[in-house]
Protein backbone atom coordinates (compact mmCIF):
# COMPACT_ATOMS: atom_id res chain seq x y z
CA UNK A 1 0.00 0.00 0.00
CA UNK A 2 0.86 3.63 -0.88
CA UNK A 3 1.16 5.43 2.63
CA UNK A 4 0.65 9.33 2.41
CA UNK A 5 -0.82 9.95 6.05
CA UNK A 6 0.01 8.82 8.60
CA UNK A 7 -1.80 9.33 12.42
CA UNK A 8 0.98 8.77 15.41
CA UNK A 9 -0.90 7.80 18.85
CA UNK A 10 1.05 8.66 21.82
CA UNK A 11 2.90 11.59 23.12
CA UNK A 12 5.90 9.89 24.75
CA UNK A 13 9.05 10.09 23.79
CA UNK A 14 8.65 8.02 21.13
CA UNK A 15 5.96 9.80 19.52
CA UNK A 16 7.21 12.87 19.66
CA UNK A 17 10.74 11.44 18.40
CA UNK A 18 8.72 9.78 15.63
CA UNK A 19 6.98 12.65 14.87
CA UNK A 20 10.06 14.69 14.53
CA UNK A 21 11.91 12.22 12.39
CA UNK A 22 8.97 11.63 9.77
CA UNK A 23 8.72 15.45 9.18
CA UNK A 24 12.62 15.82 8.72
CA UNK A 25 13.78 12.23 6.95
CA UNK A 26 10.19 11.45 5.02
CA UNK A 27 9.18 15.41 3.93
CA UNK A 28 6.30 13.88 1.99
CA UNK A 29 4.24 12.50 4.59
CA UNK A 30 1.16 14.30 5.92
CA UNK A 31 2.15 13.49 10.33
CA UNK A 32 -0.56 14.21 13.00
CA UNK A 33 -0.26 12.79 16.04
CA UNK A 34 -3.11 12.36 18.93
CA UNK A 35 -2.07 12.39 22.73
CA UNK A 36 -4.28 11.58 26.03
CA UNK A 37 -4.57 14.43 28.75
CA UNK A 38 -5.76 11.33 30.67
CA UNK A 39 -2.56 8.60 30.44
CA UNK A 40 0.64 10.39 31.78
CA UNK A 41 4.11 9.66 29.71
CA UNK A 42 5.90 6.87 31.94
CA UNK A 43 8.44 9.43 32.86
CA UNK A 44 11.26 7.46 32.93
CA UNK A 45 14.19 6.36 31.09
CA UNK A 46 16.96 8.98 31.19
CA UNK A 47 20.15 7.10 29.94
CA UNK A 48 21.10 6.55 26.94
CA UNK A 49 23.94 4.39 24.04
CA UNK A 50 25.54 6.04 21.53
CA UNK A 51 24.04 4.92 18.37
CA UNK A 52 21.63 8.28 19.57
CA UNK A 53 24.30 9.91 18.00
CA UNK A 54 23.81 8.88 14.54
CA UNK A 55 20.02 9.27 15.12
CA UNK A 56 20.36 13.31 16.15
CA UNK A 57 22.69 13.58 13.06
CA UNK A 58 19.63 12.51 10.81
CA UNK A 59 17.83 15.09 12.56
CA UNK A 60 20.78 17.78 12.48
CA UNK A 61 20.45 18.46 16.05
CA UNK A 62 23.52 20.14 17.70
CA UNK A 63 24.66 19.53 21.30
CA UNK A 64 24.02 23.35 22.36
CA UNK A 65 20.37 23.42 21.05
CA UNK A 66 18.67 20.80 23.26
CA UNK A 67 21.22 19.62 26.00
CA UNK A 68 20.51 23.44 28.65
CA UNK A 69 16.81 22.93 27.90
CA UNK A 70 16.69 19.26 29.03
CA UNK A 71 19.00 19.46 31.69
CA UNK A 72 21.05 16.69 29.84
CA UNK A 73 24.49 15.81 30.43
CA UNK A 74 27.59 13.74 28.55
CA UNK A 75 27.56 10.04 29.21
CA UNK A 76 30.86 8.06 28.35
CA UNK A 77 30.10 4.63 30.43
CA UNK A 78 28.61 2.48 32.86
CA UNK A 79 29.61 0.99 35.52
CA UNK A 80 28.35 -1.79 37.64
CA UNK A 81 29.16 -2.34 41.14
CA UNK A 82 28.75 -5.03 43.03
CA UNK A 83 27.30 -7.28 39.70
CA UNK A 84 30.12 -10.36 40.49
CA UNK A 85 30.77 -9.81 44.14
CA UNK A 86 30.16 -7.73 46.52
CA UNK A 87 33.21 -4.77 46.86
CA UNK A 88 34.07 -5.20 43.03
CA UNK A 89 33.54 -2.65 40.11
CA UNK A 90 33.98 -3.15 36.37
CA UNK A 91 33.18 -0.11 33.57
CA UNK A 92 31.68 -0.24 29.74
CA UNK A 93 33.33 2.55 28.13
CA UNK A 94 31.61 3.48 24.76
CA UNK A 95 33.84 3.68 21.92
CA UNK A 96 36.04 1.69 19.82
CA UNK A 97 39.51 0.74 21.77
CA UNK A 98 42.43 2.56 21.41
CA UNK A 99 44.40 1.51 18.21
CA UNK A 100 47.32 1.40 20.24
CA UNK A 101 46.44 -1.19 22.80
CA UNK A 102 44.41 -3.41 20.69
CA UNK A 103 46.95 -4.09 18.73
CA UNK A 104 49.25 -5.93 21.60
CA UNK A 105 50.83 -8.91 20.45
CA UNK A 106 47.93 -10.93 21.64
CA UNK A 107 44.78 -8.59 21.05
CA UNK A 108 41.94 -9.37 23.56
CA UNK A 109 43.84 -12.76 24.84
CA UNK A 110 46.76 -10.43 26.48
CA UNK A 111 43.95 -9.63 29.27
CA UNK A 112 42.69 -12.62 29.82
CA UNK A 113 45.98 -13.94 29.76
CA UNK A 114 47.19 -11.54 32.37
CA UNK A 115 44.38 -11.75 33.98
CA UNK A 116 45.29 -15.65 34.37
CA UNK A 117 48.81 -15.13 35.32
CA UNK A 118 48.46 -11.77 37.30
CA UNK A 119 44.73 -11.97 38.95
CA UNK A 120 45.96 -9.44 41.39
CA UNK A 121 47.39 -6.68 39.67
CA UNK A 122 45.19 -7.33 36.10
CA UNK A 123 42.06 -7.92 38.12
CA UNK A 124 38.62 -8.12 36.75
CA UNK A 125 37.94 -4.36 37.02
CA UNK A 126 40.76 -3.08 34.71
CA UNK A 127 39.94 -4.54 31.35
CA UNK A 128 37.47 -1.26 30.29
CA UNK A 129 41.37 0.79 30.97
CA UNK A 130 43.52 -1.62 29.04
CA UNK A 131 41.73 -1.04 25.75
CA UNK A 132 39.72 1.82 26.03
CA UNK A 133 40.68 4.90 26.32
CA UNK A 134 37.37 6.62 27.36
CA UNK A 135 37.28 3.85 29.94
CA UNK A 136 40.44 6.17 31.86
CA UNK A 137 37.75 9.09 31.53
CA UNK A 138 35.48 7.58 33.17
CA UNK A 139 37.65 6.55 35.67
CA UNK A 140 39.15 10.31 36.27
CA UNK A 141 35.54 11.81 35.71
CA UNK A 142 37.02 13.75 32.90
CA UNK A 143 35.57 15.25 29.59
CA UNK A 144 37.46 17.47 26.60
CA UNK A 145 36.79 17.95 23.35
CA UNK A 146 40.15 16.90 22.09
CA UNK A 147 39.55 13.67 20.05
CA UNK A 148 43.02 12.24 21.42
CA UNK A 149 41.17 9.74 23.23
CA UNK A 150 37.84 9.37 21.85
CA UNK A 151 35.46 10.96 19.27
CA UNK A 152 32.93 13.26 20.92
CA UNK A 153 30.32 12.27 18.19
CA UNK A 154 30.36 8.62 18.33
CA UNK A 155 31.66 7.73 21.67
CA UNK A 156 29.32 9.94 24.12
CA UNK A 157 25.51 9.23 24.75
CA UNK A 158 23.37 11.50 27.55
CA UNK A 159 21.72 11.46 30.19
CA UNK A 160 18.29 13.05 29.10
CA UNK A 161 15.37 14.22 31.03
CA UNK A 162 12.60 11.57 30.82
CA UNK A 163 9.77 14.68 31.09
CA UNK A 164 11.45 17.52 29.19
CA UNK A 165 12.82 15.69 25.73
CA UNK A 166 9.74 14.46 24.39
CA UNK A 167 8.32 18.01 24.77
CA UNK A 168 11.17 19.67 23.69
CA UNK A 169 11.07 17.76 20.29
CA UNK A 170 7.40 18.61 20.77
CA UNK A 171 7.70 22.68 20.99
CA UNK A 172 11.09 22.84 18.72
CA UNK A 173 11.10 20.25 16.33
CA UNK A 174 7.04 19.31 15.37
CA UNK A 175 5.79 23.16 15.02
CA UNK A 176 4.71 22.51 11.94
CA UNK A 177 2.01 19.72 13.04
CA UNK A 178 0.44 22.25 15.33
CA UNK A 179 0.33 24.54 12.64
CA UNK A 180 -1.64 22.77 10.71
CA UNK A 181 -4.14 21.49 12.67
CA UNK A 182 -2.51 18.03 13.13
CA UNK A 183 -2.08 17.80 16.41
CA UNK A 184 -4.91 16.49 18.49
CA UNK A 185 -5.62 15.80 22.47
CA UNK A 186 -7.82 12.68 23.44
CA UNK A 187 -8.18 9.45 24.91
CA UNK A 188 -8.12 6.73 21.94
CA UNK A 189 -10.55 3.96 23.10
CA UNK A 190 -11.22 1.87 19.75
CA UNK A 191 -10.61 1.68 15.88
CA UNK A 192 -12.55 1.28 12.64
CA UNK A 193 -11.36 -1.48 10.39
CA UNK A 194 -11.84 -2.24 6.70
CA UNK A 195 -12.25 -5.08 5.16
CA UNK A 196 -9.09 -6.54 5.19
CA UNK A 197 -8.75 -5.74 8.82
CA UNK A 198 -6.72 -2.61 8.41
CA UNK A 199 -7.43 0.42 10.84
CA UNK A 200 -8.98 3.22 8.99
CA UNK A 201 -9.68 5.50 11.64
CA UNK A 202 -9.08 5.93 15.78
CA UNK A 203 -11.96 6.69 18.00
CA UNK A 204 -12.04 8.65 21.39
CA UNK A 205 -13.68 8.33 24.07
CA UNK A 206 -15.92 11.37 22.62
CA UNK A 207 -16.64 9.91 19.79
CA UNK A 208 -14.04 11.49 17.13
CA UNK A 209 -13.14 9.69 14.71
CA UNK A 210 -9.20 10.05 12.99
CA UNK A 211 -8.40 8.49 9.74
CA UNK A 212 -4.74 7.92 8.15
CA UNK A 213 -3.07 5.21 5.94
CA UNK A 214 -1.20 3.97 8.71
CA UNK A 215 -0.65 4.18 11.82
CA UNK A 216 1.77 4.44 14.66
CA UNK A 217 1.57 3.04 18.08
CA UNK A 218 3.11 4.59 20.75
CA UNK A 219 1.06 4.12 22.99
CA UNK A 220 3.33 2.72 25.62
CA UNK A 221 3.17 -1.01 27.65
CA UNK A 222 -0.55 -0.87 27.12
CA UNK A 223 0.35 -1.90 23.33
CA UNK A 224 -3.52 0.02 22.03
CA UNK A 225 -3.14 -0.66 18.91
CA UNK A 226 -0.84 -3.45 17.31
CA UNK A 227 -1.68 -5.42 20.39
CA UNK A 228 -5.11 -4.72 21.96
CA UNK A 229 -6.77 -3.45 18.34
CA UNK A 230 -4.93 -6.04 16.07
CA UNK A 231 -4.21 -8.82 18.60
CA UNK A 232 -0.81 -9.20 17.60
CA UNK A 233 0.77 -11.55 20.69
CA UNK A 234 3.20 -10.52 23.06
CA UNK A 235 5.61 -12.60 24.07
CA UNK A 236 7.61 -12.38 27.37
CA UNK A 237 11.33 -12.31 28.40
CA UNK A 238 9.82 -12.82 32.22
CA UNK A 239 11.27 -15.98 33.72
CA UNK A 240 8.09 -16.74 35.00
CA UNK A 241 6.27 -16.89 31.66
CA UNK A 242 9.94 -19.22 30.37
CA UNK A 243 11.77 -16.26 29.64
CA UNK A 244 15.07 -15.27 31.37
CA UNK A 245 14.95 -12.28 33.33
CA UNK A 246 13.17 -11.84 36.31
CA UNK A 247 12.83 -7.64 36.74
CA UNK A 248 9.00 -6.81 36.65
CA UNK A 249 9.22 -3.85 38.80
CA UNK A 250 11.02 -0.60 39.20
CA UNK A 251 10.74 1.98 42.30
CA UNK A 252 12.25 5.36 40.94
CA UNK A 253 12.95 9.06 42.62
CA UNK A 254 14.94 12.36 41.85
CA UNK A 255 18.10 13.32 44.13
CA UNK A 256 19.01 16.88 43.67
CA UNK A 257 22.45 17.43 43.27
CA UNK A 258 24.10 18.90 46.33
CA UNK A 259 27.69 19.15 44.83
CA UNK A 260 27.05 19.19 41.14
CA UNK A 261 31.30 19.54 40.90
CA UNK A 262 31.33 16.20 42.20
CA UNK A 263 28.00 14.53 41.77
CA UNK A 264 27.65 15.33 37.66
CA UNK A 265 29.63 12.13 36.16
CA UNK A 266 30.21 11.21 32.85
CA UNK A 267 28.93 7.64 33.65
CA UNK A 268 25.87 6.16 34.69
CA UNK A 269 26.02 4.10 37.59
CA UNK A 270 24.11 0.60 38.28
CA UNK A 271 24.80 -1.11 41.99
CA UNK A 272 23.35 -4.24 42.50
CA UNK A 273 21.52 -5.11 45.77
CA UNK A 274 19.89 -7.62 47.13
CA UNK A 275 16.66 -8.27 45.18
CA UNK A 276 18.05 -6.46 41.85
CA UNK A 277 19.89 -3.25 41.35
CA UNK A 278 19.74 0.48 41.53
CA UNK A 279 20.57 3.15 38.37
CA UNK A 280 22.22 6.43 39.31
CA UNK A 281 21.53 8.95 36.30
CA UNK A 282 23.17 12.30 36.70
CA UNK A 283 21.57 15.27 34.91
CA UNK A 284 23.33 18.59 34.85
CA UNK A 285 20.63 19.59 37.91
CA UNK A 286 19.23 16.46 40.00
CA UNK A 287 20.08 12.53 39.66
CA UNK A 288 17.51 10.48 38.55
CA UNK A 289 17.67 7.07 40.74
CA UNK A 290 15.33 3.87 40.12
CA UNK A 291 15.59 0.09 41.92
CA UNK A 292 14.95 -2.43 39.39
CA UNK A 293 13.65 -5.56 40.74
CA UNK A 294 11.73 -8.92 41.12
CA UNK A 295 8.62 -8.32 43.05
CA UNK A 296 8.47 -12.34 43.80
CA UNK A 297 11.61 -11.73 45.79
CA UNK A 298 11.80 -8.10 46.73
CA UNK A 299 8.74 -7.50 49.81
CA UNK A 300 9.38 -4.25 50.69
CA UNK A 301 11.94 -2.51 47.82
CA UNK A 302 11.11 1.37 49.08
CA UNK A 303 12.89 0.19 52.06
CA UNK A 304 15.74 -1.37 50.32
CA UNK A 305 16.13 2.13 48.01
CA UNK A 306 15.70 4.03 50.98
CA UNK A 307 18.87 1.93 52.32
CA UNK A 308 20.88 2.27 49.27
CA UNK A 309 19.97 6.05 49.29
CA UNK A 310 21.31 5.96 53.09
CA UNK A 311 24.13 4.72 52.06
CA UNK A 312 24.65 7.00 48.57
CA UNK A 313 24.01 10.39 50.07
CA UNK A 314 23.30 10.07 53.88
CA UNK A 315 20.13 10.04 56.14
CA UNK A 316 18.67 14.07 55.47
CA UNK A 317 18.75 13.48 51.66
CA UNK A 318 17.33 9.98 51.99
CA UNK A 319 14.44 11.00 53.82
CA UNK A 320 13.35 13.42 51.05
CA UNK A 321 13.61 11.50 48.16
CA UNK A 322 9.75 10.55 47.35
CA UNK A 323 9.49 7.55 45.89
CA UNK A 324 7.12 6.19 42.70
CA UNK A 325 6.58 2.43 41.46
CA UNK A 326 6.64 1.74 37.96
CA UNK A 327 6.05 -2.15 36.87
CA UNK A 328 6.95 -3.07 33.65
CA UNK A 329 7.34 -5.49 31.23
CA UNK A 330 9.86 -7.54 29.45
CA UNK A 331 9.30 -9.02 25.95
CA UNK A 332 8.64 -8.55 22.41
CA UNK A 333 5.44 -8.73 20.23
CA UNK A 334 5.43 -11.29 17.49
CA UNK A 335 5.59 -8.55 14.67
CA UNK A 336 6.23 -5.16 14.72
CA UNK A 337 4.47 -3.96 11.60
CA UNK A 338 1.12 -5.42 11.27
CA UNK A 339 -1.14 -4.89 8.19
CA UNK A 340 -0.98 -0.70 8.74
CA UNK A 341 0.23 -0.19 11.93
CA UNK A 342 3.75 -0.03 13.34
CA UNK A 343 4.76 0.31 16.64
CA UNK A 344 7.53 2.27 17.59
CA UNK A 345 9.06 2.19 21.97
CA UNK A 346 7.30 0.28 25.06
CA UNK A 347 4.63 -0.70 22.71
CA UNK A 348 6.61 -2.49 20.90
CA UNK A 349 9.31 -3.75 22.88
CA UNK A 350 11.37 -3.71 26.34
CA UNK A 351 14.17 -5.59 27.78
CA UNK A 352 14.78 -4.12 31.06
CA UNK A 353 16.56 -1.06 32.07
CA UNK A 354 20.11 -2.30 32.14
CA UNK A 355 22.29 -1.35 29.50
CA UNK A 356 19.89 1.40 28.94
CA UNK A 357 18.54 -0.18 25.61
CA UNK A 358 14.93 1.01 25.63
CA UNK A 359 15.55 4.36 23.26
CA UNK A 360 17.99 2.68 21.43
CA UNK A 361 15.15 0.22 20.36
CA UNK A 362 13.17 3.36 19.93
CA UNK A 363 14.97 5.61 17.42
CA UNK A 364 16.42 2.31 15.83
CA UNK A 365 12.93 1.20 14.49
CA UNK A 366 11.62 5.29 13.87
CA UNK A 367 14.60 5.06 11.57
CA UNK A 368 13.95 1.56 10.05
CA UNK A 369 10.57 3.15 9.76
CA UNK A 370 11.45 6.18 7.75
CA UNK A 371 13.62 4.09 5.44
CA UNK A 372 10.69 2.10 4.60
CA UNK A 373 8.63 5.20 3.77
CA UNK A 374 10.75 6.99 2.13
CA UNK A 375 11.99 4.12 -0.79
CA UNK A 376 9.76 3.38 -3.45
CA UNK A 377 7.36 7.01 -3.03
CA UNK A 378 6.20 5.99 0.37
CA UNK A 379 4.64 1.88 -1.43
CA UNK A 380 5.09 -0.70 1.58
CA UNK A 381 3.97 -4.41 0.97
CA UNK A 382 4.40 -7.31 3.04
CA UNK A 383 7.53 -8.37 2.23
CA UNK A 384 9.33 -5.04 3.44
CA UNK A 385 7.46 -5.45 6.74
CA UNK A 386 8.68 -8.66 7.21
CA UNK A 387 12.58 -7.56 6.63
CA UNK A 388 11.20 -4.59 9.10
CA UNK A 389 9.91 -7.00 11.88
CA UNK A 390 13.00 -9.54 11.17
CA UNK A 391 15.83 -6.82 11.71
CA UNK A 392 13.62 -5.60 14.86
CA UNK A 393 13.40 -9.25 16.35
CA UNK A 394 17.24 -10.14 15.80
CA UNK A 395 17.95 -6.40 17.96
CA UNK A 396 15.71 -7.36 20.53
CA UNK A 397 16.57 -10.97 21.17
CA UNK A 398 20.11 -9.71 21.20
CA UNK A 399 19.82 -7.40 23.80
CA UNK A 400 17.44 -9.88 25.35
CA UNK A 401 20.80 -12.14 26.07
CA UNK A 402 23.00 -9.44 26.04
CA UNK A 403 21.21 -7.87 29.36
CA UNK A 404 21.06 -11.45 30.83
CA UNK A 405 24.58 -12.09 30.66
CA UNK A 406 25.09 -9.63 33.24
CA UNK A 407 23.39 -11.80 36.13
CA UNK A 408 24.13 -14.76 34.77
CA UNK A 409 27.77 -15.04 35.87
CA UNK A 410 27.21 -13.46 39.22
CA UNK A 411 28.84 -15.10 42.20
CA UNK A 412 26.34 -13.50 44.72
CA UNK A 413 24.20 -15.60 46.94
CA UNK A 414 20.86 -13.76 47.68
CA UNK A 415 17.93 -16.14 46.63
CA UNK A 416 17.40 -13.30 43.67
CA UNK A 417 21.17 -14.08 42.95
CA UNK A 418 21.07 -17.54 43.33
CA UNK A 419 17.73 -17.63 40.91
CA UNK A 420 19.50 -16.26 38.59
CA UNK A 421 22.78 -18.17 38.18
CA UNK A 422 21.02 -21.27 39.08
CA UNK A 423 17.61 -21.35 37.82
CA UNK A 424 17.00 -19.82 35.24
CA UNK A 425 17.59 -21.39 31.33
CA UNK A 426 19.16 -18.92 29.18
CA UNK A 427 18.50 -19.11 25.83
CA UNK A 428 21.06 -20.71 23.82
CA UNK A 429 18.94 -20.45 20.65
CA UNK A 430 17.53 -17.87 19.24
CA UNK A 431 19.89 -15.38 17.14
CA UNK A 432 21.41 -17.63 15.13
CA UNK A 433 25.01 -17.65 15.37
CA UNK A 434 25.28 -14.43 16.75
CA UNK A 435 23.98 -15.58 19.99
CA UNK A 436 25.92 -14.50 22.49
CA UNK A 437 25.62 -17.21 25.11
CA UNK A 438 26.67 -19.44 22.37
CA UNK A 439 29.87 -17.05 21.67
CA UNK A 440 30.60 -17.16 25.29
CA UNK A 441 30.64 -21.46 25.04
CA UNK A 442 32.64 -21.49 21.97
CA UNK A 443 35.29 -19.47 22.86
CA UNK A 444 35.51 -21.48 26.47
CA UNK A 445 34.73 -24.90 25.58
CA UNK A 446 36.66 -24.88 21.96
CA UNK A 447 39.48 -22.78 24.05
CA UNK A 448 42.45 -24.50 22.11
CA UNK A 449 40.95 -22.93 18.96
CA UNK A 450 40.33 -19.60 20.38
CA UNK A 451 43.83 -19.68 22.07
CA UNK A 452 45.13 -20.60 18.74
CA UNK A 453 43.67 -18.26 17.10
CA UNK A 454 44.14 -14.94 19.87
CA UNK A 455 44.28 -12.32 17.16
CA UNK A 456 40.94 -13.65 15.84
CA UNK A 457 39.44 -11.43 18.50
CA UNK A 458 39.43 -8.92 15.91
CA UNK A 459 36.38 -6.75 16.85
CA UNK A 460 37.38 -4.15 18.36
CA UNK A 461 33.75 -2.60 19.48
CA UNK A 462 32.62 -5.52 21.55
CA UNK A 463 31.05 -5.33 24.56
CA UNK A 464 30.17 -8.55 25.83
CA UNK A 465 33.72 -8.68 25.95
CA UNK A 466 33.37 -5.81 28.87
CA UNK A 467 30.79 -8.10 30.39
CA UNK A 468 32.61 -11.56 30.50
CA UNK A 469 35.26 -9.60 32.14
CA UNK A 470 33.72 -7.95 34.55
CA UNK A 471 32.00 -10.97 35.46
CA UNK A 472 35.18 -13.34 35.87
CA UNK A 473 34.80 -14.89 32.56
CA UNK A 474 37.73 -16.01 31.40
CA UNK A 475 38.21 -18.56 28.33
CA UNK A 476 41.74 -19.21 29.08
CA UNK A 477 42.66 -22.10 32.10
CA UNK A 478 44.90 -23.94 32.93
CA UNK A 479 44.85 -27.22 30.74
CA UNK A 480 44.11 -25.45 27.81
CA UNK A 481 47.31 -23.25 28.12
CA UNK A 482 49.52 -26.70 28.60
CA UNK A 483 47.69 -27.90 24.99
CA UNK A 484 48.78 -24.59 23.65
CA UNK A 485 52.01 -25.15 24.87
CA UNK A 486 52.47 -28.84 23.41
CA UNK A 487 50.42 -28.14 19.98
CA UNK A 488 51.13 -24.62 19.19
CA UNK A 489 53.27 -22.81 20.60
CA UNK A 490 54.95 -20.46 17.27
CA UNK A 491 50.92 -18.89 16.79
CA UNK A 492 50.10 -17.67 20.29
CA UNK A 493 52.16 -18.01 23.19
CA UNK A 494 50.18 -17.06 26.47
CA UNK A 495 52.47 -18.77 29.12
CA UNK A 496 53.71 -16.00 32.12
CA UNK A 497 56.72 -15.36 30.74
CA UNK A 498 55.51 -14.30 27.05
CA UNK A 499 53.22 -11.83 28.73
CA UNK A 500 56.02 -9.53 30.03
CA UNK A 501 56.12 -7.12 27.10
CA UNK A 502 51.91 -6.90 27.03
CA UNK A 503 52.13 -5.87 30.21
CA UNK A 504 54.61 -3.35 30.22
CA UNK A 505 52.71 -1.63 27.18
CA UNK A 506 49.74 -1.73 29.49
CA UNK A 507 51.35 0.02 32.73
CA UNK A 508 53.12 2.80 30.35
CA UNK A 509 49.48 3.52 28.83
CA UNK A 510 48.01 3.58 32.16
CA UNK A 511 50.42 5.98 33.01
CA UNK A 512 50.13 8.13 30.13
CA UNK A 513 46.72 8.34 29.88
CA UNK A 514 46.72 9.18 33.78
CA UNK A 515 49.05 12.21 33.08
CA UNK A 516 46.47 13.08 29.95
CA UNK A 517 43.49 12.84 32.19
CA UNK A 518 45.05 15.12 35.06
CA UNK A 519 45.70 17.62 32.79
CA UNK A 520 41.24 18.36 31.31
CA UNK A 521 38.48 19.05 32.91
CA UNK A 522 36.16 17.44 34.93
CA UNK A 523 33.13 16.19 33.44
CA UNK A 524 31.36 19.46 35.15
CA UNK A 525 33.83 21.92 34.55
CA UNK A 526 33.95 20.94 30.81
CA UNK A 527 29.90 21.07 30.50
CA UNK A 528 29.84 24.23 32.61
CA UNK A 529 32.32 26.49 29.88
CA UNK A 530 30.74 24.34 26.79
CA UNK A 531 27.03 23.92 27.31
CA UNK A 532 25.88 25.14 30.87
CA UNK A 533 27.39 28.62 30.20
CA UNK A 534 27.60 31.91 32.43
CA UNK A 535 23.89 33.10 31.14
CA UNK A 536 22.07 29.34 32.17
CA UNK A 537 19.27 29.81 34.90
C1 LIG B 1 11.66 1.43 34.72
C2 LIG B 1 12.09 1.86 33.35
C3 LIG B 1 13.35 2.45 33.20
C4 LIG B 1 13.78 2.81 31.91
N1 LIG B 1 15.03 3.32 31.74
C5 LIG B 1 15.49 3.58 30.51
C6 LIG B 1 16.78 4.10 30.30
O1 LIG B 1 17.53 4.36 31.22
N2 LIG B 1 17.17 4.32 29.03
C7 LIG B 1 16.36 4.09 27.97
O2 LIG B 1 16.80 4.27 26.83
N3 LIG B 1 15.10 3.66 28.14
C8 LIG B 1 14.65 3.40 29.37
N4 LIG B 1 13.37 2.97 29.55
C9 LIG B 1 12.47 2.97 28.40
C10 LIG B 1 11.91 4.40 28.20
O3 LIG B 1 11.23 4.81 29.37
C11 LIG B 1 10.95 4.45 27.03
O4 LIG B 1 11.59 3.91 25.92
C12 LIG B 1 10.57 5.86 26.70
O5 LIG B 1 10.11 6.56 27.83
C13 LIG B 1 9.50 5.91 25.65
O6 LIG B 1 8.25 5.62 26.18
P1 LIG B 1 6.98 5.64 25.20
O7 LIG B 1 6.90 6.97 24.56
O8 LIG B 1 7.07 4.45 24.32
O9 LIG B 1 5.74 5.42 26.18
P2 LIG B 1 5.06 6.42 27.23
O10 LIG B 1 6.00 7.39 27.83
O11 LIG B 1 4.30 5.54 28.16
O12 LIG B 1 4.04 7.26 26.36
C14 LIG B 1 2.78 6.75 25.99
C15 LIG B 1 1.96 7.84 25.34
O13 LIG B 1 0.76 7.27 24.85
C16 LIG B 1 -0.32 8.07 25.23
N5 LIG B 1 -1.50 7.24 25.39
C17 LIG B 1 -1.64 6.16 26.18
N6 LIG B 1 -2.91 5.68 26.07
C18 LIG B 1 -3.53 6.47 25.19
C19 LIG B 1 -4.85 6.49 24.66
N7 LIG B 1 -5.76 5.59 25.05
N8 LIG B 1 -5.16 7.44 23.78
C20 LIG B 1 -4.24 8.37 23.39
N9 LIG B 1 -3.00 8.39 23.85
C21 LIG B 1 -2.65 7.45 24.74
C22 LIG B 1 0.08 8.70 26.56
O14 LIG B 1 -0.66 9.89 26.80
C23 LIG B 1 1.55 8.99 26.27
O15 LIG B 1 1.66 10.22 25.61
C24 LIG B 1 12.92 2.62 30.80
C25 LIG B 1 11.65 2.07 30.99
C26 LIG B 1 11.25 1.68 32.24
C27 LIG B 1 9.89 1.07 32.42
Amino acid sequence: MKIQNVLIVGGGTSGWFTAASLLKLCPHINVSLIESEDHPIIGVGESTLGQINDFFHLLELNDDEWMRDTGSTYKVNIRFNDFYKEGETWDYPFGTSHERMYKMKHGWMSWFALNYHKPEKFHRGTFATTFNSVGHLAKYNKLTWQDRVWNPQSDSAYHMDAIKIGQWFKKNRCKSIVEKGNYHTGTVVGATKDEHGFIKSVVTDDGRHFEADMFVDCTGFKSLLLEQELGVPFHSFHANDGGCLLNDTAVTCHMPHEQPEIEVTNTTTCTAIDNGWVWDVPLWQRSGCGYVHSKDFAKNPEEELYQYLVRRSGKTRADQAKFRTVPFRNGKHEKSWYKNVCAVGLSNVFVEPLEATGLLCTHEQILRLCTALSSREGLVTNSEKQMLNLVCDLEIEGFKNFIASHYSFTARETPYWRAVSEDIDYDFVTGFNDNLFVRYASEKYVANEVIYNGQTFDDHNDGPRYVAAGMGFNPICKHTLELNKIHNQTMTDLTSESMDEDERRIDEWNEEMYNYCMSIPTSYEFQKNTIYKEDYV
